[in-house]
């Protein structure tokens, strides 16, 4: 089964070619860091235009590459949400076209889902279930993975999520946006010990995450003017592995999956790969994180979820909604009183 992916949520219009046998026949992501680069953050507007641009030649190129045309694919599977409602709208209508007029079934693929089952496709023996960290620029939850549309969730923030975090401190440390890279890059010639910073909710009993408290010290350390950028840099750093670390062990101790994974834009941050990977050896479950390139906004993953749905025999009408919200877990978001 071939399935063609699609990808517009944020900043990235990505397009890939990916088979249910884990071959990935072609791919292609481009950024729009520099467009965005002046307002120190993602512009909706500007993003939904350069998606329009971009994303059709990107399928064009993509087909091209495979040696395919869209005779050949089996699905189309589309970003439908969550995360700037323009830009889904561009892989969502995009997908809706390809579908219609090849003759081909649409696929509505969670943005999140993407996430959440990319280990998979590069990882043959990650069977379900399995203890998500889902750690992006918009998300920050521990997620019990049984299948697709199988999603219990354990914890989520109750402020900032753990990409948000990083592109905060990376402003206040003048870096550019995404600040995560550009945090890792510094933090290399830092001490992770020279600046006390807190580590919000670590040894709490409940299981959520929140970093808001941790950016303000870092605005403190910077204003300080006694300290320099890389050690803040890497005590932040350092801060953000020891919450993420505490958190999840919190919830290993509240599920018998066998396996640890990590995924999303965070996860491509090395120090978190490794000190989750240490958590995993000491609690005896098997580890799991995608290469950095497929934790970062891709269509391969896209692609892969829409693989998973095939098989599943879970397929979308033409109608199918664009959502700028949509939470894996919607128990959960109901639950009222639990602070987020
Ligand atoms: P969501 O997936 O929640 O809708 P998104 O798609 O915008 O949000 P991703 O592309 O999955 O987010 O991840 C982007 C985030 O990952 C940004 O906040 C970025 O700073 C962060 N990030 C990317 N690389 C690294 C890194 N090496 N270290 C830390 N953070 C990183
Ligand atoms: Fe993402």
């Amino acid at each position: 089964t071939v399935i063609l992916g699609l990808e517009s949520s944020c900043d990235d219009s990505a397009v890939a070619l990916v088979t249910s046998d884990r071959r990935i026949l072609a791919q292609a992501v481009v950024g729009q860091n520099a467009a965005h680069q002046p307002y120190g953050g993602v512009v909706p507007e500007i993003a939904a235009r350069a998606h329009v641009e971009i994303l059709p030649g990107l399928v064009r190129q993509v087909l091209g590459e495979a040696n395919l045309s869209i005779a050949d694919v089996d699905a189309i599977a589309a970003t439908a949400g969550p995360g700037l409602i323009g830009g889904v709208m561009v892989a969502l209508l995009t997908g809706k076209g390809l579908a219609l007029s090849a003759g081909k079934p649409l696929i509505a693929v969670n943005h999140l889902e993407g996430h959440a089952l990319s280990p998979r496709l590069v990882d043959p023996d990650l069977g379900f279930p399995y203890l998500l960290l889902l750690v992006s620029g918009g998300h920050c939850q521990l997620l019990e993975v049984s299948g697709v549309d199988k999603y219990r969730r354990l914890a989520t923030t109750i402020d900032d999520a753990a990409g948000e975090a990083f592109d905060k401190a990376a402003k206040l440390l003048g870096l550019g946006y995404p600040g995560g890279p550009a945090i890792e890059a510094l933090a290399e010639s830092g001490d992770p010990s020279s600046v006390a910073l807190p580590r919000p909710l670590a040894g709490s009993p409940e299981p959520h995450f929140s970093f808001a408290g941790l950016k303000s010290a870092v605005q403190r350390a910077v204003a300080s003017g006694q300290h320099a950028r890389e050690d803040i840099a890497a005590s932040f750093q350092q801060a953000v592995v020891d919450c993420l670390l505490d958190r999840t062990s919190n919830a290993l101790a509240k599920t018998d999956a066998p396996a640890l994974v990590v995924a999303g834009g965070v996860a491509a941050n090395h120090a978190i790969r490794g000190a989750l990977s240490e958590l995993a050896a000491r609690e005896g479950r098997e580890f799991s994180v995608p290469p950095a390139w497929l934790c970062t906004d891709n269509a391969a993953m896209i692609a892969w979820a829409g693989a998973e749905r095939f098989a599943a025999g879970v397929f979308d009408a033409l109608d199918a909604p664009a959502r700028a919200r949509w939470p894996l877990d919607p128990e959960a978001e109901k639950v009222r009183g639990a602070g987020v």
